[in-house]
């Protein structure tokens, strides 16, 4: 679907357009395999002569016109669908990385990306160097290395909420010749577009907003097209040069813009088998229909919430980029004028056992291990995902032994300030 229409038309109309007598929402294509009529027409598929559609661990129509749509939102040529946001995170360095290479990354991210990259990754021979976010150009510069194939960052960072000046991560991994990538998953693309900032990948979880609804695990990754492989083509021999496993095809030269994708998709998903289910697709594309209309309301209320939570006397601190005192208020109205997201962190005067009493004595937020649905929801990471940390371990994990992750839900605001009043006075 052509580029020009405004995000809120691509939500409800991108990715699937039915001809004359095809059905109008989106079917599933439950469906393992596709049927030819000659065996010829099945081998220039395998050939990548022909596209279409043979095994559903490739490529399957109800996950393709959701991963179009996420495209079009993003602004990128082409998308992928993956099982989970920790399989496109991984697929987005191995894509570009092999054993022996190295990628610089930002250390304000998701845990599971922070074991991925710092645990299992180095096990596969693939080394990566974290870096504060927030260092000059030249103390980031100085990680690089001749092996460099990469640097990643999250645009608004979960739990611990700081923003990333994508300009300057962009101008720093071009200059080294390498794609910046952007796990986008907490501003969505409704809130944020890191391709216009100067990023060449965008990854998601796209079991957060994206779907919106808590029912299903997913993730995608989006190529911006703008990354001149060739140019850098030592740097990056698996899309510079031929592919022996694809008869000797060369993907820059095949496929041009859709090089990197194409890449993803025949290589790593025919290899390593992460897709995500078409039922599961299904649902993602539902969640994506409304994303327009849930996250301003997801935003509105965060800021709504964390306004009151600032003016509370039982409460410690706040941290939520929308409020003016906000270390990454700038960079948040620079990158995100409409809203950031619903998530915010606090701590309560008392620390640690307060924090539980007050979890315990909230009413319909429900304490759970999500982030990013309808409803509203939090999580102790003290007593939950960090339980077996000491208050002095945590505080060098950089979450503090009172962290409260609030993710405000699209409830009505008053009603979730009520719950969260009469819990703080319990
Ligand atoms: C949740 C999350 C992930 C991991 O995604 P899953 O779908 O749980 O595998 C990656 N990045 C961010 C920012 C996340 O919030």
């Amino acid at each position: 679907m052509a580029k020009q229409f405004k995000p809120e038309t691509l939500c409800v109309q991108a990715g699937w357009t039915p001809k004359k007598g095809e059905p109008r929402v989106l079917p599933i294509y439950q469906s393992t395999t596709f049927k030819y009529d000659t065996s010829e027409q099945m081998a220039r598929l395998f050939d990548l002569e022909d596209s279409g559609y043979f095994y559903t661990r490739l490529q399957n129509p109800t996950n393709d016109a959701v991963a179009a749509k996420i495209a079009a939102l993003e602004g990128g040529v082409a998308a992928m669908l993956t099982s989970s946001g920790q399989a496109a995170n991984f697929y987005a360095i191995f894509n570009i990385c092999q054993a022996g290479d190295h990628f610089v990354c930002s250390s304000a991210i998701y845990g599971g990306t922070f074991n991925l990259f710092g645990v299992t990754m180095k096990k596969l021979g693939i080394d990566v160097t974290f870096v504060n976010p927030d260092a000059s150009e030249e103390e980031i510069s100085a990680a690089f290395r001749p092996n460099t194939k990469a640097l990643f960052g999250e645009t608004i960072s979960n739990p611990s909420l700081e923003v990333l000046d994508i300009e300057k991560f962009a101008r720093i991994a071009h200059s080294h010749g390498v794609p910046l990538i952007v796990d986008n998953t907490f501003p969505t693309p409704i809130n944020c577009h890191p391709f216009e900032w100067g990023a060449d990948i965008a990854v998601h979880s796209t079991t957060k907003y994206m779907d919106g609804h808590a029912t299903s695990v997913g993730g995608c990754i989006v190529d911006s097209g703008n990354f001149d492989w060739d140019a850098h083509a030592d740097k990056f021999p698996g899309l510079c040069t031929p592919d022996e496993s694809y008869h000797g095809l060369t993907y820059t030269k095949a496929f041009g813009k859709g090089a990197y994708i194409t890449k993803a998709t025949a290589q790593l998903m025919r290899d390593l088998g992460s897709i995500q289910s078409p039922q599961n697709a299904f649902l993602l594309n539902l969640g994506l229909e409304t994303l327009h209309l849930r996250m301003p309301q997801h935003c509105g209320n965060a800021q709504k919430v964390a306004e009151y939570l600032s003016k509370n006397e039982k409460v410690a601190w706040v941290n939520y980029c929308g409020l003016p005192d906000n270390k990454y208020y700038a960079l948040a109205q620079k990158y995100m004028p409409n809203g950031s997201c619903g998530v915010i962190s606090f701590g309560l005067k008392g620390g640690r056992d307060v924090s539980i009493k007050f979890m315990d004595s909230l009413e319909f937020i429900a304490i759970v291990t999500h982030v990013a649905d309808a409803r509203s929801c939090v999580l102790h990471p003290a007593s939950h995902t960090h339980r077996q940390l000491s208050d002095e371990q945590l505080m060098e994990a950089g979450v503090r032994p009172d962290l409260i992750r609030l993710s405000v839900g699209i409830e009505n605001a008053d009603d979730i300030i009520a719950d969260i009043e009469q819990a703080l006075n319990a």
